[in-house]
């Protein structure tokens, strides 16, 4: 016989977590089922991108165990659970460990790093150190290595290199794009973020690609560029970009934008279907950090529980990006957002940039060293300013 429907969340990450949390603070009675395909503990995935540098152990990155959240809120947890169909007319789900059926259905699978565009055989030798299996994974060789390849110079990439080269190592950053993090901040700023990590073992390998990759021994012997030049390390750690995990929203026949689109109320084109934090779409665009994953999980506990009045605001978020050699505070512009940056300062320790669309509005901007730790230099958005009396 098929046990009662319940509301069921596909995830145990940030977005899952803080909904299972605001679910429980507005209504405690409603029967809950969490799915993981792991063993279901939680980790706050930020954390992954400075963890070597403070010597931490997966077990450490283990914010709280699995039976630990599961008891406190109440949630009956199935781990190590695959998805193997959804019936969504019937509203029920096909797993592994048996038939569960829905009322509600939340998807929040997140996002994984990109395997880059090697050959088979080099792939096996890349290492994802951005989730707790990746990380138990890839932790005996990164710590074993004392020289690190990194594949991707973008923020978890420029995070990762900051990180290795603080515990010690010798750093090499491959990206095919002209300057570190070349999408999100002015080139001034890039350089900065350069020239500070260098001085501490980074090696930047800019406009160029890794070509191939051997194994000789327990090294790995590193063909780029386009004249083969040659490098060895003794591991590779893909920063290649993050993908939505859609896998499991392919299979309820839903449409990927990659990421799943969804309305102001986190509500999919399916009915009973929902998506929150890095699997989801939601008006505004597909931004892949906590602040959304956050607040989307507190417009999903607003509408399961019958209260319309909250909506998801998809205005930008600043973000902190934890390359603690030269901390930087980023509001990057919006992809199609015509206009130019302005460099206030631009100093050894210091760095304020303002980007302004084509109506002097303040759009944008980009802090770096002293600046980005003093709330005093976080300008308000969207006023315009006069740029010649604008002092940060
Ligand atoms: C290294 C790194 C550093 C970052 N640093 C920052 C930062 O400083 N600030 C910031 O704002 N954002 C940062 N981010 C982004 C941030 O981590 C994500 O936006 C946030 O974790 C999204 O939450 P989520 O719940 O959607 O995904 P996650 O927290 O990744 O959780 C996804 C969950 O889904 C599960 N899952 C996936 N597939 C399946 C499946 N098929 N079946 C069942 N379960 C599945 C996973 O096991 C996991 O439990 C960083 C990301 C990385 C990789």
């Amino acid at each position: 016989m098929m046990p009662s429907r319940t509301l069921c969340i596909i995830g145990t990450g940030v977005a899952a977590i803080a909904l299972m949390q605001e679910l429980r603070r507005r209504d405690t009675d409603t029967p809950i089922t969490a799915i993981a395909m792991d063993a279901g503990h939680y980790s706050y995935r930020p954390n992954f991108s400075a963890a070597m540098a403070r010597k931490l152990s997966p077990t450490d990155l283990i914010t709280e165990a699995a039976e630990v959240w599961s008891k406190r809120l109440e949630i009956e947890l199935h781990a190590f659970a695959g998805i193997l169909g959804i019936d969504v007319e019937a509203r029920i789900l096909r797993t592994t460990k048996g038939l569960i059926a829905y009322q509600d259905l939340v998807l929040a699978t997140g996002s994984r790093t990109r395997m880059p565009e090697f050959g088979i055989d080099a792939r096996s030798a890349i290492l994802f150190a951005d989730n707790l299996p990746g990380y138990s994974d890839a932790y005996p060789t990164l710590q074993a290595a004392s020289h690190v390849a990194i594949v991707g110079a973008g923020l978890v990439g420029c995070e990762f290199a900051d990180d290795l080269a603080r515990s010690g190592r010798r750093v090499t950053v491959f990206d095919p794009a002209p300057r570190p993090m070349a999408r999100l901040i002015p080139e001034q700023l890039s350089h900065r973020l350069a020239t500070t990590l260098s001085t501490h073992g980074v090696q930047w390998e800019m406009g160029t690609s890794i070509q191939n990759i051997e194994k000789i021994g327990s090294r790995r012997l590193v063909t780029f560029g386009s004249t083969e030049k040659f490098l060895q390390v003794d591991a590779i750690l893909s920063a290649a970009g993050l993908i939505p995990n859609t896998a499991i929203a392919e299979l309820a026949g839903l449409e990927c934008l990659p990421a799943v689109p969804v309305d102001a109320h986190m509500a999919t084109s399916c009915p009973n279907i929902y998506a929150i934090g890095d699997v989801a779409q939601p008006p505004g665009g597909w931004r892949p950090f906590v602040a959304g994953a956050q607040q989307g999980a507190k417009v999903l506990a607003a509408r399961l529980t019958g209260d319309r009045n909250v909506h998801f605001d998809g205005t930008p978020k600043p973000i902190s990006v934890k390359t603690r050699l030269f901390p930087m505070r980023l509001l990057p512009p919006g992809v199609n957002v015509p206009g130019q940056w302005h460099i206030v300062v631009d100093r050894f320790d210091d760095f304020v940039a303002h980007f302004f669309d084509k109506q002097g509005h303040l759009q944008a901007y980009a802090l770096g060293g002293n600046a980005a730790k003093n709330p005093d230099h976080w300008p308000p958005l969207g006023e315009p300013i006069n740029r010649e009396s604008y002092h940060a």
